[in-house]
């Protein structure tokens, strides 16, 4: 079974994950039925030039 990863921020489809990858990839990202969302690389970079502002 294949789930789809989806950028929870931009909505951008960053790829498929493979069941048996989901535990390694559960850490920082949300499953919703059979939709993983993470964040994109771009978003990913996004938030940490704010954390970056921020502290
Ligand atoms: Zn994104």
């Amino acid at each position: 079974m294949y789930m789809l990863k989806v950028c929870h921020c931009c909505d951008a489809i960053i790829g498929e994950l493979e069941e048996h990858a989901l535990d390694e990839a559960h850490r920082d990202m949300e499953i919703r039925g059979n939709v993983a969302y993470g964040l994109c690389s771009r978003c990913m970079k996004d938030m940490k030039n704010e954390h970056m502002y921020f502290q």
